[in-house]
């Protein structure tokens, strides 16, 4: 099979306002970036508000090997067969993080024949999204550093500063740094770090704005450091409005196509961990006006992404869940059956029905929110007949094999007609498991039981004591946002399948004041990924002609 970008180079595009007028999106709303890429005005979502909105289609997977499952892949591919059956639809996908691009996982366009488009500029800079949240992002730090060498009036302890730099990038030397070396005239020498732009709340609040003003508001919010008289946030250096006109482009959602010429957006890129992991609100309801079927991504697993998404995400958007699709892979299911890595291309039926208990997990998690499941398997090359037909024979919930990374649209025409018959005979009672007004304790130890199946919740004393500085500061009833590994249900990577029972621990919190949640720490996150020995970047290059290779 031809590579990605390969396959990427046959497709023939279509002029991105013919993509708008097949939308209906007047041209006055549209600000093209060259031929197939455009903005949304995102105001155009306020002038549809007597529309009604098309149903939303939550793709999750099960719980990963490090490759990924092929989430995206499904939901491009989905999308595009509910296209090829008659059926209206967006796929909405989160930016690309070149940290990845760069790095193990490759870029986050898809893959083979479910791809959107152009990949190279999706996975390269894009229309500048991650730049403009980058530059918002040190705008304030910088102006932080300012305020304490101007004479610091909200007595800004240096040692308390929550606020780094940031940049999207793998670039693991950059994790922990001493920044204003070099004499008085460069500011007060202190400990600081980068985080990658993923990462920075100011993605997470791009991606959670209903419109400018509450973008400019919510980053007013932000808490960066402790001062003389309690909680430093972002408007008392009055930094809010600036970064918010850094932003000014980056808020409209960039309208792209898929490689069968679908519609699909493309817009902001927060992680699944210390953020909610999916794409920018406005642009999921704009798609909600502008489709029957949406179809969208949440990051990682369903223990993590989805769950989020159920419980937050829609919450705050006002979004209503018709249906969940959860993305198994048989290598995955093998993995939890207990077959190391380096095995999982032969053929292991045992394995496969053992690991069949990390899926069951998932659907039983979605169930509790009262969306109807369908399993789509992910068919990958290596996969034999019986094992597919283990997976199919006991699944726990309708799983139909998916073929969209191999065939495109007709290989995910199955699955959209069972997503679609689903929807239309199995009405959703969605409604989120985690009750708002419940103290964060109570939060934490419903998700950890029902959704992580621990058995119990401990905190460490630092856990602890920043829980009642956060209840000092009126965070005590806030949403909560567990950052876990994506690697397990558990907060143990090494915990594979299914565990339960299990303690869970709670090692520290973090505010998020702005996005408007309290980040819960159980286990060691990493907000600044590091290249590996051989990273995807040294089979990246480009011609004289500007054709770029490598990219995957
Ligand atoms: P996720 O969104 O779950 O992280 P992706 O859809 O990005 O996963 O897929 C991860 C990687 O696996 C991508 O490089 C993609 O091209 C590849 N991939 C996905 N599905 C298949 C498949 N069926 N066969 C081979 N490779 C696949
Ligand atoms: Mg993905």
């Amino acid at each position: 099979m031809l590579s990605d970008i390969e396959i990427a180079k046959q497709a023939r595009l279509k002029d991105i306002r013919d993509i708008a007028k097949f939308l209906d999106i007047p041209e006055d709303m549209l600000k093209p970036y060259g031929r197939y890429i455009a903005k949304v005005d995102h105001r155009y979502l306020n002038t549809l508000n007597a529309k009604p909105n098309g149903k939303l289609i939550l793709v999750t997977a099960i719980t990963p090997t490090p490759a990924g499952e092929g989430k995206t892949t499904t939901s491009i591919g989905l999308s595009m067969a509910l296209n090829r059956i008659g059926k209206k639809s967006i796929v909405t996908l989160r930016e690309p993080s070149l940290g990845p691009v760069f790095g193990v996982k490759g870029g986050a366009a898809g893959g083979g024949y479910s791809q959107v488009l152009p990949m190279e500029d999706i996975n390269l800079h894009f229309t500048g999204d991650i730049h403009a949240v980058t530059t918002a992002h040190n705008l304030i730090a910088a102006m932080i550093d300012a305020h304490i060498n101007h004479g610091n009036e909200l007595g800004i302890d240096l040692r308390k500063i929550y606020w780094k730099r940031a940049m999207d990038m793998n670039d693991r030397a950059l994790r922990e740094i001493v920044i204003a070396l070099g004499g008085s005239a460069n500011g007060y020498p202190r400990e600081d770090g980068f985080l990658i732009t993923a990462a920075s709340e100011i993605m997470a609040v791009l991606c959670l704005a209903k419109d400018l003003t509450d973008l400019k508001r919510r980053i007013g919010e932000i808490v960066i450091a402790q001062g003389k008289n309690g909680l430093v946030r972002v408007k008392d250096i009055q930094a809010e409005g600036a970064a918010a006109a850094l932003l000014k482009d980056a808020i409209n959602p960039n309208l792209v196509q898929t490689i069968e010429n679908t519609p699909a957006f493309v817009h902001g890129g927060p992680f699944a961990n210390i953020a909610h992991g999916t794409n920018t609100l406005i642009a999921t309801k704009l798609a909600l006006k502008l489709s029957d079927y949406v179809v969208t991504e949440a990051g990682f697993a369903a223990d993590l992404g989805a769950q989020k998404f159920l419980d937050f995400v829609a919450p705050t958007g006002g979004l209503f869940v018709d249906a969940v699709v959860i993305v198994a892979s048989i290598r995955a299911m093998k993995y939890h059956g207990g077959v190391s890595k380096d095995n999982l291309n032969e053929e292991n039926v045992d394995a496969v029905i053992k690991g069949l208990e990390n899926l069951k997990v998932h659907i039983e998690n979605m169930k509790k929110y009262g969306v109807p499941v369908v399993v789509a398997l992910n068919r990958f090359s290596t996969d034999t007949e019986k094992e597919i037909e283990a997976v199919l024979k006991n699944s726990p919930a309708k799983c139909v094999l998916n073929e969209a990374y191999a065939k495109g649209s007709e290989g995910a025409i199955e699955l959209a007609k069972a997503v679609v018959e689903t929807i239309e005979n199995v009405p959703s009672n969605y409604k989120p498991l985690v009750p708002s007004d419940l103290p964060v304790e109570q939060k934490i130890e419903l998700i950890a039981k029902e959704i992580y199946r621990a058995g119990k919740v401990i905190y460490t004393d630092t856990a602890k004591s920043k829980l009642s500085m956060l209840k000092k500061n009126g965070f005590g009833n806030y949403p909560v946002i567990i950052a876990k590994t994506q690697n397990s249900i558990s907060d143990d990577p090494k915990k594979i399948n299914a565990p339960s029972g299990y303690e869970f621990t709670v090692r520290d919190f973090q505010i998020s004041a702005g996005a408007g949640f309290v980040v819960a720490l159980a286990g060691e996150i990493m907000l600044m990924p590091g290249l590996p020995k051989a990273p995807a970047a040294v089979n990246i290059d480009i011609d004289e002609n500007g054709e770029i290779t490598g990219l995957f």
